[in-house]
């Protein structure tokens, strides 16, 4: 058979975990296909939130594995040179949005995006408008005004028992949207300025 332990040590897409040991649901299990061969899938889940991840990989004597769906959250959810305190508040996010309490989710991507409009003085009394500045300054850019009433939403629920609750698809667009707002305030700034520093370094070699 073609699964491989190997695979169950896995980052947790879906909360965030890392290099979790994960529960085989079914393995080799075949999926049969209109003449051909079948594909070979296996199923395990994270012990922590209980997401489940498929696997896709060879059959017999085939240890490839071809697909994983979703994708390792490394590449999903990860945002390089994000400030530490802004990070805590995303990373509380994800793992709260897992835990299944979207309300509390929402409260931390609010913080997230009033640290990042924080972070370039940015400091309106409402999180959209916040946001609008970013925009109208060039720090994000406009397309993200398009999407301005998922921020709305998330800035509009408060922490009060008469506040409207959230639902999950709410608050994973909100989620969406802050994932790209940091990579393009922070990510994308921060690798340009590494590779300013490597050309920098080459030129004193
Ligand atoms: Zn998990």
């Amino acid at each position: 058979m073609s699964f491989l332990e190997a695979w169950l040590f896995r980052d947790c897409p879906h909360c965030g975990t890392r290099n979790t040991q994960m529960a085989p649901l079914a393995v080799n299990t075949p999926a049969q296909r209109a003449s051909s061969t079948p594909l070979y899938w296996s199923f395990v889940a994270c012990p922590r939130c209980g997401g489940a991840v498929a696997l896709r990989h060879g059959g017999v004597n085939d240890p490839t594995l071809y697909r994983t769906i979703p994708e390792d959250s490394r590449d999903a959810l990860q945002v390089r040179h994000v400030p530490e305190k802004i990070a805590r508040f995303y990373l509380d996010a994800v793992r709260v949005l897992e835990a299944g309490v979207p309300d509390a989710a929402a409260v931390q991507l609010r913080r997230t995006l009033e640290g990042a409009a924080a972070h370039f003085e940015i400091r309106e009394r409402v999180l959209v408008r916040s946001i609008e500045t970013m925009i109208e300054q060039g720090l994000v850019t406009r397309s993200f005004g398009a999407v301005l009433h998922h921020v709305r939403a998330v800035g509009n629920q408060g922490a009060h028992f008469t506040d409207t609750e959230l639902t999950e698809e709410e608050v994973r667009q909100a989620l969406r949207f802050t994932t790209a707002l940091l990579r393009n305030v922070f990510e994308v700034p921060g690798e340009l300025a590494a590779l300013e520093q490597d050309s920098d370094s080459e030129r004193d070699v």
